[in-house]
């Protein structure tokens, strides 16, 4: 029983604003706000990285690991 893969308003609602390319190569990172992408909120994450080819600022590198931008995320229930 797979949960369904959280949209990018899902993940707006817990604090997540965008999401953060991590190149594989220079390990130089960059936040990329959903705002920038856009794509309505209703997008499945999984869509965002498929949708869309992320490329290093600094090396030009297309090798990049994303993630979604959890650094202002909110944690909830955790005491
Ligand atoms: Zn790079």
């Amino acid at each position: 029983m797979a949960e369904p893969p959280p949209t990018i308003g899902a993940l707006k609602t817990l604090g997540v604003t965008g999401v953060l390319p991590l190149c594989r190569d220079c390990k130089h990172g960059g936040a990329v706000a959903f705002d920038a992408l856009g794509l309505p909120d209703d997008t499945p994450f999984p869509h965002v990285l498929g949708s869309r080819r992320f490329r290093c600022q600094n090396c030009g590198s297309r090798d990049c690991h994303v993630t979604p931008d959890w650094r202002n995320y909110r944690a909830s229930g955790m005491g």
